[in-house]
């Protein structure tokens, strides 16, 4: 029988004792090995498959949380600024929850799956002229003047709920993998991962990507108009840099920037190679990976297993697999044309 997160990891997790559980059977998701792309790194390659949680993202590892303890301690909207799913997350999470949610996005800037989840959620949808990190700043000022939930990873509990996906993979790999590779936005979920490893005793090699015109972690310092293709991780000025960096240097792992490019290819390649569908910003941990190698300290074994965190369903953003994949064959009715189609 499926279990809500909450239930599942009862001990770890921080509610109060009256808070009630808001869920959607979130998480316990799965783990697939991927013996092509083992192949490729040389290394034994796990995707975990966060786009099998209820609204298609990891986002709801945190949701369930962080909503949970809103509707406990009395709030009756929830707000966030976000990059898509978040936005999808808060939504669907608002309504088990019987709250109302409000969501800010940068205008044009999200996939339209995304869009369409928070919309038919019924939230409230404003598309902000401006990016991620403008969002950011206006709905903690918001939190600030009304009595309105925030549940952006800046929420504790958002944290505290997304730290269970390091719990799954050491129970489902009877211990933690060598190393994971990781998508880097906000900084929220390897804050979250490196919090669960290390509350079970365990350090993991912690490999983060970002996109090449959105690398601020690589680069150490903001980047005021990020741009890439992975919307999920457009975002220049991480909430959560001092605690990623903390992961990166405590593991002895690192962060690294992909371009473009190399997420797409890593993207499709997965599609085809691997059978698993996931969303641009996903395939920038099989991107570094493949671009980068397993790179380790001195001293350091090279990882023998590692794990990628495939953030979110590649479903999110028809518009980009269509614009990567070949195009549909269109043809007459009849046989002998459909026959050339199929077999040419
Ligand atoms: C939110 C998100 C990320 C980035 O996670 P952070 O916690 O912001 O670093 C990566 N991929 C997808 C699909 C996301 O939705």
């Amino acid at each position: 029988m499926p279990q809500p997160l909450i239930e599942r990891y009862r001990d770890y997790i921080p509610l109060e004792p009256g808070d009630p559980i808001v869920s959607i059977n979130e998480g316990s998701t799965p783990l697939v090995e991927a013996p092509r792309l083992s192949e490729r790194i040389g290394a034994k390659a796990y995707l975990k498959i966060e786009g099998a949680n209820p609204t298609g993202s990891f986002k709801d590892r945190g949701m369930t949380v962080a909503v949970s303890r809103a509707k406990g301690r009395g709030a009756e909207a929830v707000i966030c600024a976000s990059t898509g799913n978040t936005a999808a997350s808060a939504a669907a999470y608002a309504v088990r929850a019987g709250l109302t949610g409000a969501v800010i996005v940068p205008e044009g800037k999200i996939a339209i799956g995304k869009l369409a989840q928070a919309l038919i959620h019924g939230a409230r949808v404003i598309a902000l002229e401006g990016n991620f990190d403008d969002a950011l700043v206006i709905v903690r000022e918001l939190a600030e003047r009304h009595p309105i939930e925030l549940v952006n990873s800046v929420n504790p509990y958002r944290i505290e709920g997304q730290k269970t996906a390091a719990f799954e993979l050491i129970e489902e790999l009877g211990g933690p993998p060598d190393a994971l590779s990781i998508p880097v936005g906000n900084a929220g979920n390897v804050t979250a991962y490196w919090k669960g490893f290390q509350e079970w005793d365990t350090s993991p090699i912690l490999y983060g990507f970002q996109a090449a015109g959105s690398a601020p972690l690589v680069d150490g310092a903001p980047v005021a108009n990020p741009e890439t293709i992975a919307s999920a991780i457009r975002i220049g000025s991480p909430a959560r840099w001092e605690e990623a960096m903390n992961a990166f240097n405590t593991s002895r792992g690192r962060v690294a920037a992909v371009t473009d490019e190399q997420i797409l290819d890593a993207y499709s390649w997965l599609a085809s190679n691997e059978g698993v569908f996931c969303e641009p910003s996903s395939a920038a941990s099989v991107a570094g990976l493949l671009t980068h190698g397993l790179q380790t300290v001195d001293g350091m074994d090279k990882p023998e297993t590692v794990v990628c965190v495939l953030t979110g369903h590649g479903l999110k953003d028809p518009d980009t697999a269509l614009g990567t994949a070949p195009p549909v064959i269109n043809c007459v009715n009849d046989i002998t044309a459909v026959e050339h189609a199929v077999f040419d």
